[in-house]
């Protein structure tokens, strides 16, 4: 199979050639990469299947059928923004999936969507018939079978993670079965394969809930962080907000001490309908100077906090359609530094231990190399399916992101804050996200997800061979 330039690009290749790795020189080798840019993995071969692929499933058949046969793993990936090796297997076959396709069904309100399809995919489909996703991730870039294995959450309340708002899935078993899986047709396997990173098969296709698209303007509270959690859960509630995120301070004298509670109301929608989807950014509101200026520089952390909290309200006069809130591109504000690297932490708390989490975030953040850019509040209720959930009761999400340096000083830094981080929310009650880097110690990782070893056992039953791994596999599940 030949890769364009544009296909390696959107898998990921750090470096890729067009044969498969077994056949060329050590200096031809293929390797991949994902959004960290720490995991050069290299590989046997990237199956990239695009919308105009003829037969699909035949194809990924024969593929699986190929590579059990030979006892080489395979890898499943669509963005491979997770951060962490989720994506990428050692010596393996990636397979990335592009597929726009999504057809709506009007009477019942949900639409079935390929795996591959991108948000902003989904969005383009959606939004002319006046329906929008009702859950998925503040960015629209990725993959939605990638969004329900990694059983991502975003900003619309009141919801549990995306996988709450899927009906069912097909997916392909190692030996090339297709089974539809939901809560009442094979319920183990829909369990494992939400938030399952691809280690039980392969997501074809999801029937997936859609909500009506709307008209939304925003309101923004400053206030005492610790009044943040009961004001924010209160708002989380209320019928009258259908999406709602905070945000935190984060000058390290001053770290974590005032939140901004921003909420999004309905308004009537104009007589001419409502604005295109465009994907301009419309949530961030900051442009990428301020938000890049808090690298290195407190008086920069200082003044993104004023633009956030004092600037942009005044400036925000605008409504804008929850699909174009939803339509945010990743690259908006990112790095461009080749020697740094933005890496997100994800860490899940109840609120009412939400203050002692700000506590501990006090005395562990403030102190890192790494420069500590933004973190993001959001509300996510529970989630009883997934085997592996992170939200076994209801939670308030922080989404951290992290300005690295890559190299050792770096690396070696960041796994101390992670690990410091994760033990404060074990401590708490709490859990963190796995789809960034791998970090959390294996003691760690078994107390947070106290049923990973089930997960591993079932894993095994359903993909005896081991047909379908990562290197999260490998780190954590492969005993
Ligand atoms: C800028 C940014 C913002 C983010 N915002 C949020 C957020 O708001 N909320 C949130 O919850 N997360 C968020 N994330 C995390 C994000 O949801 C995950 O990293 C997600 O995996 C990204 O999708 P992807 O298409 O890049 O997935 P990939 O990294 O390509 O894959 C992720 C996992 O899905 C599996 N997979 C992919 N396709 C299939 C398939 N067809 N069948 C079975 N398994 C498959 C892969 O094996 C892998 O384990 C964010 C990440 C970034 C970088």
């Amino acid at each position: 199979m030949k890769m364009s330039r544009r296909e390696i690009l959107a898998g990921g290749c750090a470096l890729a050639v067009q044969a498969r790795a077994g056949d060329v020189s050590a200096q031809q080798r293929l390797v991949m990469n994902d959004a960290s840019r720490l995991n050069p993995t290299p590989l046997f071969r990237h199956f990239y299947v695009r919308s105009d692929e003829a037969d699909f499933v035949a194809a990924l058949r024969r593929e699986l059928k190929e590579a059990a046969a030979v006892r080489r793993s395979v890898a499943l990936g669509a963005a491979r923004h997770s951060m962490g090796g989720q994506s990428l297997i050692r010596n393996g076959v990636a397979m990335t999936f592009d597929i726009d396709q999504c057809e709506l069904d009007r009477t019942a309100r949900i639409y079935r969507v390929h795996a591959g399809t991108r948000w902003h995919q989904v969005i383009a489909h959606l939004d002319p018939a006046g329906f929008s996703p009702a859950v998925m991730q503040s960015n629209s870039d990725f993959g939605v079978g990638a969004t329900f294995s990694v059983n991502a959450h975003g900003w619309p309340t009141p919801y549990g993670p995306f996988g709450s708002t899927v009906r069912s899935i097909r997916l392909m078993l190692a030996d090339g079965t297709i089974l539809t899986c939901s809560r009442n047709a094979n319920a183990e396997l829909f369990a494992l394969a939400m938030g399952g990173y691809g280690l039980v098969g392969v997501i074809l296709d999801l029937e997936v809930e859609m909500t009506d698209n709307m008209l939304l303007q925003p309101r923004f509270e400053a206030m005492p962080a610790g009044e943040f959690a009961k004001r924010f859960i209160a708002a989380s509630h209320d019928p009258a907000v259908p999406m709602i995120y905070g945000r935190l301070n984060v000058e390290r004298e001053r770290f974590f001490s005032e939140a901004l509670l921003v909420s999004w109301r309905k308004e009537p929608t104009p007589a001419g309908g409502l604005p295109p989807p465009a994907r301009k950014g419309a949530l961030t509101g900051l442009s990428r100077q301020v938000y890049r200026a808090q690298v290195g520089r407190e008086w920069g952390k200082s003044l993104r906090w004023h633009v956030e909290r004092s600037i942009a309200p005044m400036l925000a006069n605008g409504t804008a359609s929850r699909n174009r809130l939803m339509n945010e591109p990743a690259l908006n504000l990112a790095n461009r530094d080749q020697r740094r690297v933005d890496i997100l932490h994800e860490y899940f708390v109840s609120p009412d231990r939400f203050n002692e989490f700000l506590e501990g975030c006090r005395r562990i953040i403030p102190k890192a190399i790494a420069e500590f850019l933004n973190v993001t509040l959001r509300h996510v209720k529970r989630d009883p399916t997934s085997m592996l959930s992170f939200a076994t009761t209801d939670r308030i999400a922080a989404v951290m992101s992290f300005s690295q340096r890559i190299d050792a000083d770096g690396e070696t830094d960041m796994i101390k804050v992670t690990e410091a981080l994760i033990d404060l929310v074990g401590s708490i009650g709490g859990s963190f996200y796995l789809p960034y880097r791998l970090h959390a110690r294996p003691d760690q990782f078994a107390r947070i997800y106290p049923d990973a070893q089930r997960f591993s056992q079932r894993k095994r039953h359903y993909d005896p061979g081991l047909l379908f791994q990562n290197t999260m596999w490998n780190t954590y599940f492969n005993f």
